[in-house]
């Protein structure tokens, strides 16, 4: 019966996830106005905002102007259901659960606006590495293993970001993945020099597999920037539902 809250909270949750996805980029408040169609701006009735279920109900379009909603919105709300789920199977009743799905909610946000504008707000990645430290005090490692996390996740990535560009002639990553990967660091903590090297080797594995899929379906060209952001935030949910 937990089970069906867990999931139930991350779908509620995943709505406001939607909200903050559309609104931090543009500069506008999560809390005011309240939801409204981008279109016709009618605010949205309490009904017709359950998560998933109005979006099947009203066929994916507004109830007012009938314009299409994208199907992005329910597929975030299943997504962030899914991993509360993940992460309540593998913490369990415990503080931990509380900690991972606070970072899973953050990161949903983080990647989902680096894929959708190459831009991760700053707001966000520094409330992560903040957040990082602050509930280290009540997780599974100590605040040095959290300040610690935060220096060793970021050096290697530091000597791409100064490096990686005289050597491949572009840059792979820009100074918003490097306060991600602080603040992924900062969450997970330093745990030794194996999960270090294998958070480094996912998100460039998932990457250079992604990018090799984009190249071949010509999506992409060779000097197409692909955002490095949603890989991090991939290999960090990785990390800590193995
Ligand atoms: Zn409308």
């Amino acid at each position: 019966m937990l089970i069906f809250y867990v999931f139930l909270l991350g779908l509620i949750v995943g709505s406001f996830l939607n909200v903050c996805i559309y609104r931090i980029p543009r500069g506008a408040s999560v809390s005011f106005p309240p939801s409204h169609c981008p279109n016709c701006k009618e605010p949205i009735k309490w009904y017709d905002n359950i998560p998933v279920f109005s979006y099947l109900l009203l066929r994916g379009r507004c109830r007012v102007c009938k314009i299409k909603i994208s199907f992005i919105y329910p597929v975030i709300e299943i997504i962030t259901g899914i991993l509360y789920l993940l992460v309540y199977f593998k913490y369990g009743f415990t503080i931990l659960t509380v900690k991972y799905i606070i970072f899973v909610s953050i990161l949903i946000v983080l990647g989902m606006i680096d894929l959708q504008t190459y831009y991760l707000p700053e707001k966000l990645t520094f409330s992560l590495i903040f957040l990082g430290f602050a509930l280290a005090f009540i997780s599974d490692i100590t605040i040095l293993q959290s300040f610690l996390g935060a220096a060793t996740y970021l050096f290697p990535f530091f000597m791409i970001y100064a490096y990686g560009e005289s050597i491949l002639h572009k840059s792979i990553l820009g100074f918003g993945d490097l306060e991600l990967v602080a603040g992924i660091g900062a969450f997970i903590g330093y745990r030794g020099y194996f999960e270090l090297h294998l958070f480094f080797t996912i998100s460039f594995v998932i990457g250079a597999i992604v990018s090799v899929i984009l190249l071949i379906k010509k999506q992409k060209g060779r000097k197409d920037m692909i955002p490095f952001g949603p890989f991090l935030v991939l290999a960090a949910i990785i990390m800590i539902l193995k």
